[in-house]
């Protein structure tokens, strides 16, 4: 097992053996996708386009009034179709298809500019806008248009039993197995805008620091809540610093 020193790894490598990496985990949030005109929470004072979290982001909310939760997020939907992916997210399926090792992609966010940036197999451990899922039958569909209390499942035909297929606050976050399998394995653990206020998310660094084997870098255009938790901070935009630690990780290979 190699130790892992604070301090840029391009530095460490011209001064010790080549360390080449081969299994990568890169946990995004809201910030990759501020340069392609998405709204972060943070820069919004904590509200998510004008709404406070417990009025659109909860089950209770929705129980409580389904037509704006359901209204929400038929507008976050339909802003996907004006934005597209920026340099950060054609950087980052770059970097899966070209380095000979295994790069997982955890998004906590909920569009899809992942995706459309060109990457595969994306962790979307919030859910995606873009699907919808029954509360009857429970069977999870593709949707890009509105979704109310007249749309129908596709499957059970029912009425009015759609739900956007969204982690609320006090919900399990999907795909945490795997996650977790991904992160006890990495050897190098990247945080790209994400302001580490969203648990289980902002406990990642953590559990791959204890295993003692994964360098960690933080990317975000300010240091996040825990920042001094990771061994390489770089401050900036993910579209300008992303492309070039892509390039830095590829030529290491
Ligand atoms: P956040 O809004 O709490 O924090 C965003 C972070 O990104 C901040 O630390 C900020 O400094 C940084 N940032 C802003 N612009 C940046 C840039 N150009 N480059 C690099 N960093 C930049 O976001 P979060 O930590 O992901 O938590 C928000 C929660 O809200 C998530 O759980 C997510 O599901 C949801 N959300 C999703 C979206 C989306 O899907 N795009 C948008 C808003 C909120």
């Amino acid at each position: 097992m190699q130790e892992i020193k604070r301090g840029s790894f391009v530095e460490r490598d011209k001064n010790g053996p080549e360390r080449v990496f081969k299994n990568i985990v890169i946990l995004t949030g809201a910030g990759i996708s501020a340069e392609s005109g998405v709204a972060t929470f943070r820069d919004n004072d904590g509200l998510w386009e004008n709404h406070k979290i417990e009025d659109v982001a909860t089950p209770e909310a929705f129980a409580r009034d389904p037509v704006l939760v359901q209204s929400f997020y038929n507008a976050r939907r339909a802003h996907l179709h004006t934005v597209k992916p920026n340099a950060a997210h054609k950087a980052l399926a770059r970097l899966q298809k070209e380095l000979p090792g295994d790069v997982t992609i955890v998004t906590q966010n909920v569009d899809d500019l992942h995706e459309r940036g060109g990457a595969d197999a994306v962790m979307h451990m919030h859910g995606e806008l873009v699907k919808v899922r029954c509360r009857a039958c429970a069977t999870v569909h593709d949707w890009i248009i509105d979704c109310t209390a007249e749309s129908k499942c596709p499957t059970c035909e029912r009425l009015g039993t759609l739900r956007p297929h969204i982690v609320w606050f006090g919900e399990l976050p999907f795909h945490m197995e795997e996650i977790a399998e991904k992160l006890q394995a990495c050897d190098l653990f990247i945080s790209v805008g994400t302001s580490g206020n969203v648990y289980p998310a902002a406990g990642f660094v953590s559990n791959v620091q204890e295993t003692g084997k994964a360098h960690t870098i933080e990317v975000n255009l300010e240091p996040s809540e825990g920042a001094s938790l990771f061994a390489e901070r770089r401050q900036g935009k993910a579209g300008e610093l992303l492309p070039n630690l892509v390039q830095e990780l590829l030529n290491m290979g």
